[in-house]
């Protein structure tokens, strides 16, 4: 298709404010062109370059001609006005993912995608099942940030990257927008109300433990027995619970931030007193909040959420054991929950 070749052009919002600031040092234009450009991408959120009112045509034609404003497109918006909203996601590339934003109180939270499908294949998780696609650029995790912006009427306060798709699988673009969406003349969103959420990934808990930004860390654990959590998470295989949590101490001391270990209760799976027992162990010793979620259902797994009582004793256990813990057991309203059920569509699917 002809629009095709003339939409195959770089994001406008994949570009880092630096690597912005070289094109136009390039193209022989002020700084200040550069900080106005930023400010109509991230402040006024623009969705064309005629609404650029202070920049030059002349510049805007440059600039049209070799970047390309439309990161992401809204497909289909589902859920009530208010609550909690689902969107699919379009890319350039017919590709899809979604996001979910969640409202509560003074929180606007979005949750993002990180890739087109995923590669981790948890057994209880939607996401992967349909199989990997691609990386998204910095441009299209961005977008959807803009597009949720758009749709709450303001800037969201709270990013987590616990849509579809593993965030340490697509490092250097996740990094790449955690600093475009920080940036204190864009959107502005605080370090510490983005959170990175990873199956556990070694490296990328050491990589970022070296990048001197102040990102909340959420481990993805459901399970403190590596026989268990390799049958529920085939990549503690690779990076087995001694290790793993021997990363998080090393990031916890490396840069004094606390890590949320995330376990979803899966009845009569993980959430005995023995598990809850077991779990103790593993992270004592570590300064560590541990978030419960129950499962959300999904067609894709045969399992259930536990049952509240339950739930409350494994969180006694913890509680008396000196561990910050949360436990959610409203459904499907939850974070953890309503992003857990994202699926990565398949094209030309049914
Ligand atoms: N790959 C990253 C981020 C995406 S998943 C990670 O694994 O952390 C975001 C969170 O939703 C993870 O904690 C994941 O385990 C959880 N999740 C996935 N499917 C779920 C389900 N059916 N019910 C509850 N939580 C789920």
């Amino acid at each position: 298709m002809e629009t095709k070749t003339i939409e195959n052009k770089p994001l406008i919002h994949s570009l880092s404010r630096d690597e912005l600031t070289g094109i136009f040092a390039e193209m022989k234009e002020p700084k200040y062109r550069a900080d106005q450009l930023w400010s109509w991408l991230y402040v006024k959120k623009a969705f064309a370059w005629s609404m650029m009112s202070n920049l030059p045509s002349v510049l805007k034609e440059k600039l049209s001609s070799r970047f390309n404003l439309d990161s992401v497109r809204t497909d289909k918006t589902e859920g009530e006005n208010g609550g909690t909203r689902k969107i699919l996601v379009s890319l350039q590339d017919g590709e899809q993912v979604e996001e979910v934003l969640i409202p509560g109180g003074e929180r606007k939270t979005v949750c993002v995608s990180s890739q087109a499908g995923c590669r981790f294949n948890c057994t209880f998780c939607a996401s992967g099942q349909a199989g990997f696609r691609r990386n998204l650029e910095a441009g299209e995790i961005v977008g959807q940030v803009i597009l949720a912006a758009n749709v709450y009427g303001d800037r969201p306060t709270n990013v987590v990257f616990m849509g579809i798709g593993e965030p340490f699988d697509n490092y250097d673009a996740v990094l790449k927008a955690v600093r475009i969406i920080n940036d204190k003349d864009g959107l502005g969103i605080g370090a510490r109300k983005i959170t990175i959420s990873t199956c556990g990934v070694i490296p990328g808990i050491e990589k970022l433990a070296e990048e001197g930004i102040q990102v909340e860390l959420s481990v993805s654990l459901h399970a403190a027995e590596d026989e268990l959590r390799s049958k529920l998470m085939p990549v503690n295989r690779k990076y087995p619970l001694g290790s793993l949590i021997e990363a998080c101490r090393r990031y916890f001391e490396k840069t004094g931030r606390i890590i949320t270990f995330e376990y979803t209760m899966i009845r009569s799976l993980n959430d005995s007193a023995a598990h809850a027992r077991n779990l103790v162990k593993l992270i004592s010793g570590l300064p560590a909040r541990v978030n419960l979620i129950p499962l959300s259902p999904v067609e894709e797994f045969d399992g259930q959420a536990s049952t509240p009582d339950k739930a409350e004793v494994f969180t006694e256990i913890l509680g008396r054991a000196g561990i910050n813990t949360t436990l959610r057991m409203s459904k499907g309203s939850s974070l953890r929950a309503a992003c857990g059920q994202l699926r990565f569509r398949k094209q030309n699917g049914v």
